[in-house]
């Protein structure tokens, strides 16, 4: 709609499509050809516990000493984690959401609460591929950025 300063989340279903090619990926970790080359991806973490969870979290935290606390708590049912001002809530009861891919995009959110972009915009994929590098694994990141471009995705270079 012309003249509207409410940006539509239009990204959304591409880069949800995005991470779960790279989400597969890091599931089973190992080996991968990559444009010729050999990358060797980490195998992403599962939680077993809103404890768990939360130690990951802190230790992301602790990763970026300028940025507002962040809390945790379990959220019901088994359809989404959600991020809302500086809460991230996860359905500890859905295997899917106990994982690092999840907490990581989460977190990301946390990261770009202040933009004035749409919540998946080329901001926040740039902020997530930069937190992977930083707390999982350069080769993941370069994974994520590639598939974020198969999807027609933009991300530009991350500035803290
Ligand atoms: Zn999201």
């Amino acid at each position: 709609m012309a003249g509207t300063t409410v940006q539509r989340d239009a990204d959304r279903a591409a880069v949800y499509a995005a991470e779960d090619q790279w989400t597969a990926a890091i599931d089973r970790g190992g080996p991968i050809d990559f444009f010729g080359s050999r990358l060797q991806l980490p195998v992403q973490t599962r939680f077993g516990s809103l404890e768990a969870v939360e130690r990951y979290v802190e230790h992301l935290a602790t990763m970026h000493p300028g940025v507002p606390s962040v809390t945790v708590r379990h959220r019901k049912g088994k359809a989404r984690a959600h991020y809302s001002a500086g809460v991230i809530a996860i359905p500890m009861t859905a295997p899917w959401a106990c994982r690092e891919s999840v907490l990581l995009h989460e977190f990301a959110h946390h990261l770009n609460a202040l933009s004035k972009e749409p919540a998946h915009g080329a901001q926040f994929r740039a902020a997530l591929v930069a937190l992977v590098e930083r707390a999982q694994a350069p080769e993941s990141a370069l994974l994520l950025r590639r598939c974020y471009e198969s999807k027609g995705l933009v991300v530009p270079a991350h500035v803290d």
